[in-house]
């Protein structure tokens, strides 16, 4: 049997009165989603907990079956595990943003989307000044380049007595959430965060690449943001779980990494970009071509949630459009080709990872659309509907609880 997860993230969203009180997925031209959805069985799943923030990371460690309360240990391990950073036991990995400051506020949580390049040349010279300079204070730092403004500092300890404390998301609270608020109030309790914060500003502020963003009237990326750090988590593989191997494939370091950390390939698709242009065929294809070897693979877009992150419809509507042809009908398209002919046949997952409702701009924690098709178990009977909020909420299988594997149980067993 082959098993496909496609994850539209951020695509569910509420009823908009300027649009006919319709969902984007029900503006949305979906055939393929539709066919699954009504052929197959769907329901709602609760992917964020509780008492937990509702991000991605949070999301699909649920949505795979890994209790995000006892395994997430923070996005900066997830997206080290993603740039393949050799990560010792104690060391701490932190996401490192470039942001703009100015007059001791926040004044920009992307350092104005800062590019890859410029940012290397910004990441390479706190390298320069910070890899010796807490070395007598016992402290070992590397900067990592990412992309963008998305980059990861990982803190060694030299000596025993010098540990962070337990637990997790170390660090300032996220810079996204405290635009315009001033940096004292947030900066993180651990003086040596708090040092290289500070420090950070004397390093770039005055640095060329900054100059020269200046003099074309864009914001500088004068400060390092340190916040979501923790150690390497530690999880029981997806094959002993689930006993399949497999694969991940997203333009998101925060998806490769959890894929990494539980076992799976993370596949570098060309284009993969985790925005609106991002290559959606190709990571269609390059999930049909590793289902050669593999009986797993999940494939995760990000474009709905930029869309819902910039409140705008017609984007969503258009992103949610491209993920429903060019990725999730090419996949079933392959996959009928290919296997449905096949002794054991295919399943098919479709869901968003959380909502991300373009009236609020941020992620919200209500449980989700989901809709699983089984090749092995076509119903004659359509049932009338499409994939979205609404059919969802009517179907059968009532609300599960993916960090309890309710729905992993339901993608992998039932009949
Ligand atoms: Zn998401």
């Amino acid at each position: 049997m082959k098993y496909v997860i496609l994850i539209g993230d951020g695509m569910a969203d509420y009823p908009l009165p300027e649009r006919g009180n319709r969902t984007a997925l029900q503006i949305a031209s979906t055939p393929n989603l539709d066919f699954i959805a009504t052929g197959g069985r769907c329901g709602l799943v609760r992917t964020i907990p509780e008492g937990m923030h509702a991000g991605s990371d949070i999301a699909t460690l649920s949505i795979l079956g890994y209790d995000p309360a006892k395994y997430h240990t923070g996005r900066g391990p997830l997206e080290a595990m993603a740039m393949r950073m050799p990560l010792n036991e104690g060391d701490i990995a932190f996401r490192c943003n470039l942001i703009t400051e100015n007059e001791g506020i926040i004044e920009d949580f992307s350092g104005g989307h800062i590019t890859t390049a410029e940012a290397k040349a910004l990441i390479a010279a706190l390298n320069e000044e910070f890899s010796d300079k807490f070395v007598e204070q016992g402290w070992e730092l590397t900067f990592y380049a990412g992309v963008s403004y998305r980059n990861i500092l990982v803190i060694k300890s030299r000596s025993n007595d010098l540990k962070f404390r337990e637990g997790k998301e170390i660090g300032g609270a996220p810079p996204h959430d405290i635009v315009g608020e001033p940096i004292e109030e947030y900066l993180p309790k651990e003086d040596i965060l708090r040092d290289v914060m500070l420090a950070s500003k004397e390093v770039l502020d005055a640095h060329e690449v900054n100059r020269k963003r200046q003099a074309r009237n864009e914001k500088k990326a004068n400060m390092v943001w340190l916040w979501s750090g923790g150690r390497k988590p530690v999880m029981p593989s997806f094959s002993e779980l689930y006993g399949v191997q497999g694969s991940v494939i997203s333009g998101v370091d925060l998806i490769k990494g959890i894929g990494r950390c539980v076992g799976l390939d993370a596949i570098d698709v060309p284009g993969a970009t985790g925005y609106f242009d991002t290559n959606y065929k190709g990571k269609a294809d390059y999930a049909l071509r590793s289902l050669a070897g593999n009986d797993f693979v999940l494939v995760h877009v990000e474009a709905p949630d930029e869309a819902g992150h910039l409140r705008d419809i017609d984007l969503k509507v258009k992103a949610i459009e491209d993920f429903d042809a060019l990725v999730v009908g090419t996949v079933l398209k392959g996959l009928e080709a290919e296997f449905a002919d096949a002794e054991e046949g295919y399943r098919i997952l479709v869901m968003p990872d959380h909502y991300t409702p373009v009236s609020v701009g941020t992620h919200t924690k209500e449980p989700v659309p989901f809709a699983i098709y089984n090749s092995r178990a076509r119903s004659e009977q359509k049932r009338v509907g499409g994939f979205d909020e609404q059919f969802a909420r009517k179907s059968t299988v009532g609300v599960l609880d993916a960090r309890a594997q309710e729905l992993m149980r339901l993608f992998f067993i039932y009949q």
